[in-house]
């Protein structure tokens, strides 16, 4: 069921729903849906950069290391 712009708020406040709740409740649910929005772009972004950061991670250069595939794991070459 839906309520006309024009009708009287459901909420008993006496003004057309439009001039009421229409209003707030499209507001809320705006802003509801940005921050949603915004927090799981914020989560995303950290997600690929700490996936990044340990993909680009390699030991500075000054000892020499060897990836090792099957540890998954820098091993320090002798
Ligand atoms: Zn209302
Ligand atoms: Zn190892």
């Amino acid at each position: 069921m839906t309520i006309g712009r024009n009708e009287a708020c459901p909420c008993g406040s006496g003004l057309k729903y439009k001039k009421c709740c229409l209003g707030k409740n499209a507001t809320r649910s705006v802003l509801h849906t940005l921050l949603l929005a915004f927090g799981g772009v914020i989560l995303l972004v950290c997600i690929v950069l700490v996936i990044k950061s340990i993909r680009d991670y390699e030991p500075s250069s000054g000892s020499k290391r060897i990836w090792s595939e099957e540890h998954q794991h820098w091993h320090q070459a002798q």
